[in-house]
């Protein structure tokens, strides 16, 4: 069944949460919330909506300006590995200094850009390259990650 948008939107704001993502741990129906229930110190983040699993506070964000969630929600242990993940893999195209082994260019410069480390990252994943996002990725595909940061340091 499709149902426009707008009326979707207007049943999850008035509280119905049997068409909200259901918690992936818990099985049962997130609600909507706004940033101020997820992040209480986060005044910039107040007017982002959120599906919250009021039982084991698994949560997703929404894309923006919508009550479409980004993916399924995650606990806080899938969170953390997440964020671990994303600062692993960053230093590949951030690090200042890091100079791949088998550069010959003797320059800082020379480390990964963001989007070579992206297209690595997804074909080492069998992804598409526009599915690639660290944020979104469950503690397998996490895993898969790390792996592939490590075979990067390990080879060049
Ligand atoms: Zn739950």
């Amino acid at each position: 069944m499709h149902i426009p948008p707008d009326v979707l939107s207007k049943l999850r704001k008035s509280g119905h949460t049997e068409l909200n993502p259901i918690c992936p741990y818990c099985h049962t129906h997130t609600k909507l919330v706004n940033g101020t229930i997820i992040y209480p110190h986060r005044y910039d983040l107040r007017h982002k909506q959120f599906y919250l699993c009021e039982d084991c506070n698994a949560y997703v964000g929404c894309h923006g300006g919508t009550t479409r969630p980004l993916g399924v929600p995650a606990n806080a242990e899938l969170r953390k590995a997440r964020l671990d993940t994303h600062n692993k893999f960053d230093r590949l195209w951030k690090e200042e200094n890091y100079i791949p082994r088998s550069s010959t260019a003797n320059t800082k410069g020379s480390r990964l850009s963001r989007s070579s480390a992206y297209i690595l990252l997804a074909a080492h994943m069998n992804l598409n390259t526009k599915d690639t996002h660290i944020g979104q990725f469950n503690i397998k595909q996490c895993q898969q990650t790390l792996a592939f940061v490590k075979k990067y340091y390990d080879q060049t």
